[in-house]
């Protein structure tokens, strides 16, 4: 049975949904301004993996996810470029949903822009001022934090800690507490602005997700996921909006949080300019190397980026197409043959135990590599049926109808000529009698004819030299 780990109860629990097989999953989308990076694409594959595989397991999954459409950064992009910010917003709208596109990224249900939910924003606050957890002051409608006795349940911190806070909490004169946080922004002049009954103005930051989902599905909801980041101030200020709002709690009953995407340690982000975008990464690499590089790590987990770990990554799956390229070509009349069946239950309860852990996707890739290298030496020996050869792929077909990193996107290896695989065979032949110089020799020759031979464990393995 399925364990997650909650960031509300800081253990891992049973995953039991509201409603008997619906699962309803808010994850907060992107603030579009820029282009997408692969530190955002990283929480977003992970979230697509969590959402296929519940449906997978038969949950009835909707996945929605909101777009921040505005907001300071937007309004001061559109500025500095002199375009007006709607225009700038939904361009990176269209470029986002391209990259997640491109990234096999399919299973949102809904995507909600903040700025198509403007009375359902106006009238949280509305509640919130009758119910006495908000008030007025020059710029803007507060929430009080002093208010809310949950405060800080789901980061850990004290309302006086929320005082010392200085990152992301907004800044006015009039505040009652340093840490209360603003719905309602009264828009100077030259801003975007909605009308209000309390004057023209925009939502605050964290009020148009609990809009959103009170919209969609209630005051109470099964999962909520992001970044780690996000869990101070944003999903914090999330959970005092609703529960005050609702009088009912938990709001959400699993919260989820992926681990950063780092370079050199440091979170990638705008600010510290350490990003390669997802657009870039894709001129280079294909969409399921970004897939298998993330599923690779524990979405809890910090992954380091580096050219060198995609580089590695990259011959990992070179490997995974090999062994799909070698069970494909068998023959029906292969006749020599080794049961398979208790190394498959063995690898398919080992596959099984960790993705029902908390989505432990390493041990689960890790339990996929040791089927490739057992598989391997059966069949470098011919000992496997093209039976069994369809056994492994209908269960890594499976496998990738949440991981889509195995078939989806991969090329048909190119036929290596005949006069080719004649030349490596000679050059196995030298090396086996120790004539290495003749084995080098007829490597450059291979190389000169535009392949390179990479000597494995399996046996050579041959291929073109890109360009
Ligand atoms: P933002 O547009 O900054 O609000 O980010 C959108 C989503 O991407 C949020 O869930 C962030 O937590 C997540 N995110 C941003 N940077 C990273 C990163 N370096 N690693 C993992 N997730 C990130």
């Amino acid at each position: 049975m399925l364990k997650l780990y909650n960031s509300l109860s800081r253990k891992k629990e049973f995953f039991r949904p509201r409603k008997g097989k619906k699962v309803n999953l808010f994850v907060c989308g992107p603030t579009v301004y820029d282009f997408a990076h692969i530190g955002h694409a990283r929480t977003y594959i992970v979230f697509d993996m969590i959402a296929k595989y519940l449906k997978q397991k038969g949950y009835q999954v909707f996945y929605l996810q909101n777009i921040t459409d505005i907001d300071d950064k937007i309004i001061k992009r559109a500025k500095e470029e002199g375009v007006f910010w709607k225009d700038l917003s939904r361009k990176y709208e269209r470029e986002y949903l391209k990259d997640m596109k491109a990234l096999n990224v399919n299973s949102v249900n809904k995507y909600a822009r903040a700025t198509a939910h403007i009375k359902e924003v106006i009238s949280q606050v509305k509640r919130l001022l009758k119910k006495d957890f908000a008030y007025q002051i020059t710029d803007g409608i507060y929430y009080d934090i002093s208010k809310f006795k949950d405060y800080g349940k789901l980061s850990g911190r004290t309302v006086l800690q929320a005082e010392d806070a200085i990152s992301r909490i907004d800044e006015a004169i009039g505040k009652k507490n340093k840490g209360d946080f603003c719905l309602w922004k009264f828009s100077k002049e030259d801003e975007p602005k909605w009308k209000s009954p309390w004057g023209w103005g925009r939502p605050g930051w964290h009020i148009e997700d609990t809009a959103i989902t009170e919209k969609y599905f209630g005051p109470q909801y099964d999962i909520h996921g992001g970044g780690r980041d996000l869990i101070f101030p944003h999903h914090e200020a999330e959970i005092c909006q609703m529960e005050s709002i609702s009088g009912k709690k938990p709001m959400v009953k699993f919260w989820l949080h992926t681990g950063f995407l780092t370079v050199r340690g440091e979170k990638m982000s705008k600010s510290l300019n350490n990003f390669v975008t997802i657009r870039d990464f894709l001129k280079k690499y294909s969409p399921r190397l970004l897939r298998f590089f993330v599923l690779s790590t524990h979405y809890r987990s910090p992954i380091d980026y580096s050219e060198e770990t995609i580089k590695q990554m990259k011959n990992q799956l070179e490997r995974l197409d090999d062994f799909i390229e070698k069970l494909s070509s068998l023959k029906k009349n292969s006749s020599k043959t080794k049961k398979i069946t208790s190394l498959m239950k063995e690898v398919e309860k080992e596959f099984n135990e960790a993705m029902e852990d908390d989505f432990n996707t390493p041990r689960a890739i890790g339990a996929v590599f040791k089927l490739i290298t057992k598989v391997n030496s059966l069949l470098a020996k011919g000992k496997l049926t093209y039976f069994q050869g369809k056994k492994i792929l209908k269960f890594l077909k499976k496998v990738d109808q949440f991981f889509n990193f195995i078939f989806l996107g991969r090329k048909k290896r190119i036929k290596i000529p005949l006069e080719i695989k004649k030349m490596v065979q000679e050059r196995e032949k030298a090396r086996k009698e120790k004539n290495w110089k003749l084995a080098d020799e007829i490597r450059e020759k291979i190389k000169a004819l535009g392949y390179q031979i990479e000597d494995t464990k399996e046996g050579p393995r041959i291929k073109p030299i890109e360009s």
